[in-house]
């Protein structure tokens, strides 16, 4: 049996922390298993990189940035490597370029293409463990490339993919997914199984567990993951496809991301191409737009509201205005204070009062709903900032999301 097993960087934060891991993987290799580990860079490192490479220029060219920042998960592999060898556990570490992670020329937000696994299995084989530094590939120009800030576990899951894992591990400093955020929640529930499609929404709205392409890539490639925790070493959250008969929680989370700001166009005429010029702008200048609110027009014009990441929040603003006189708006408006709050639950489907009853929830305590957004199995509402915390807690109690199903 093949054990994907990936580490964050907490899991790796110090030396004490990396002979923890890897007496953990003597264990795991002692009971039968073939194991491949995929490495995060130790604590706080890649943070560190990015502001070392931001305090020396302003001008940081796209394949110089992916080759300082994916270093960090260099030093975890070869020491991790060290402490395997001072327990007699034979194993091998490769960078993403070695391991044989192809992706496009997309730098610093690269997508894998392909595995050349060879040098895997042939480690593998031979009765090794291989370790591989996660976050980062090679580019079909034969540049090293990074994934994208929590790149790893997309690593761990495109290796668990095509090595044909039975399942990918993925080791954090939680003990799963929860019910809620439990630092905001103290009674949030860890949950024991929940749907891809639940984890991708969950990912998507603000639970910080998994990156959201990590789980993409599992549902794709059906790749069950188990979510668990490196300093407890007790069972976490599986994450699995959804069986037909599987007794579904209405509501299985409520979720918060309060990272996104509103931008607003009033006074837009209401016919064809407008809303088309605006996101193709946005899109040119890979603004990832989220939420998107559009009223009916009143005398032939409409107001167009949508959400951004904070930090695409400027080049926002400045496409809409450049648009302004073109798309004949009255104006551009944003707003950074506000906050979103979800409700995920795949068993939603098939019971209508879930809507109502969380507007209810917000009403009753006075919290404004600002914008809606609804997918089969997810209600997102923007709210106050200063307000989500408690709309977070509101919703767990009122949805009785501490009981277990
Ligand atoms: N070290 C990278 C990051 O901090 C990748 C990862 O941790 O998954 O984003
Ligand atoms: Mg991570």
């Amino acid at each position: 049996m093949l054990i994907v097993k990936k580490f964050g960087g907490t899991s790796l934060g110090d030396a004490d922390r990396i002979r923890a891991v890897a007496d953990h993987l003597t264990r795991a290799k002692k009971d039968g298993n073939d194991l491949l580990v995929v490495v995060s860079a130790m604590g706080k490192t890649t943070d560190d990189l990015i502001r070392l490479a931001s305090d020396v220029s302003d001008v940081q060219p796209p394949r110089e940035y992916d080759m300082l920042v994916s270093s960090g998960e260099r030093i975890s592999m070869a020491l991790l490597c060290m402490a395997l060898a001072g327990n007699g556990v034979e194993s091998v570490s490769f960078t993403g370029s070695q391991a044989g992670v192809i992706t496009d020329t997309e730098h610093s937000r690269a997508r894998i293409l392909e595995v050349r696994a060879d040098r895997l299995t042939d480690a593998l084989n031979s009765g090794k463990i291989p370790v591989v530094a996660g976050f980062q590939g090679v580019s079909t120009d034969h540049d090293v490339t990074t994934l994208g800030r929590g790149g790893s576990d997309t690593t761990a899951v495109a290796l668990a993919a095509v090595l044909g894992a039975t399942v990918c591990e993925i080791y954090t400093d939680v003990t799963g997914v929860f019910s809620a955020d439990p630092r905001i929640v103290v009674n949030a529930r860890r949950l024991a199984r929940v749907s891809f499609e639940e984890m991708l929404e969950i990912s998507a709205t603000g639970g910080r567990v998994l990156q959201l392409r990590s789980v993409e890539f599992a549902r794709n490639h059906n790749v069950p993951l188990h979510v668990r925790s490196s300093f407890t070493w007790e069972p976490g959250t599986w994450v699995v496809e959804e069986e037909l008969e599987m007794e579904q929680a209405v509501v299985t989370a409520v979720t918060h991301d309060d990272s996104e700001a509103k931008v607003t166009v009033t006074g837009v005429p209401d016919r064809p191409g407008v809303a088309a010029r605006l996101f193709r702008a946005l899109a040119d200048r890979s603004v990832n737009v989220d939420m998107i609110v559009q009223n009916t027009s009143l005398h032939g014009a409409t107001d167009i509201s949508f959400t951004v990441p904070r930090v695409d929040l400027d080049v926002s603003v400045q496409t809409c205005e450049a648009l302004r006189d073109e798309l004949r708006a009255t104006g551009v408006a944003f707003d950074d204070d506000v906050a979103r709050v979800s409700l995920v639950g795949a068993g939603m489907k098939s019971h209508p009062g879930v809507t109502a009853q969380m507007f209810e929830t917000l009403a009753a305590n006075g919290i404004n709903i600002d914008m809606i957004s609804t997918s089969t199995i997810r209600i997102s509402c923007i709210v106050r900032k200063d307000l989500v915390e408690d709309a977070v807690r509101l919703l767990h109690s009122a949805f009785d999301l501490t009981q277990t199903t």
